[in-house]
């Protein structure tokens, strides 16, 4: 896998210090409201979220939604379905949505509008990375760790045909293995 990578965006010390501070400002923000619940958006946010949970001090509840995206391609469809629902009832909780990586904004937008209509206390949205350069939907991030260029990146959770997810750092694939 080593061979395959072109550079490293982001480190994993980096990703570290970055969900200590998000976990503190989370932990801060939440600490007077009850039934705080992180929804997870599968598969890419499994190893953020898995992390950055143990940085938020307080009694939480996770749940986790998938939502049909890119596939193997690199491109957005701008056709969103959901694939697993949530287990948990939402209303009247405190949602906070957990998501890898916001780029045309078109899944999150989707998301967050049925989450909306399930009539929960509050939802704001904590992003990982962030390409605003691409956002075609209006989108407010909450807590966000990393602003990064248009490229497509891979590691900590993102993949690449499904592959590359359990790379520990956020980084660029040589062109060659996009082709
Ligand atoms: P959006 O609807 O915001 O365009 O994209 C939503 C999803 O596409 C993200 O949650 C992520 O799963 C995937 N995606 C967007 N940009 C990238 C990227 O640079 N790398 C990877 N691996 N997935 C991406
Ligand atoms: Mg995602
Ligand atoms: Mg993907």
């Amino acid at each position: 896998m080593q061979n395959d990578i072109e550079k490293i965006l982001i480190s994993e010390e980096q990703i570290r210090n970055r969900l200590k501070e998000l976990g503190k400002r989370i932990t801060e923000d939440y600490r007077d409201k009850d039934n705080f619940l992180l929804v997870g958006v599968l598969k890419g946010a499994i190893i953020f979220m898995s992390d950055l949970i143990r940085h938020i001090d307080l009694p939480l509840q996770v749940d986790f939604m998938a939502i049909s995206s890119y596939g193997a391609s690199t491109e957005s469809s701008g056709v969103v379905r959901i694939l697993k629902d949530l287990e948990e009832n939402v209303e009247g909780k405190n949602l906070l949505i957990v998501e890898d990586i916001i780029d045309s904004g078109l899944t999150l937008s989707y998301m967050y509008n049925i989450l909306k209509s399930r009539k929960p206390a509050s939802i704001k949205i904590c992003t990982l990375l962030d390409k605003p350069s691409r956002r075609k939907a209006d989108i407010k991030v909450d807590y966000l760790g990393f602003e990064i260029p248009d490229y497509f990146v891979v590691g900590y959770g993102l993949d690449y045909g499904e592959k590359y997810r359990n790379l520990p750092y956020i980084c660029v694939l040589k062109p060659e293995i996009y082709q």
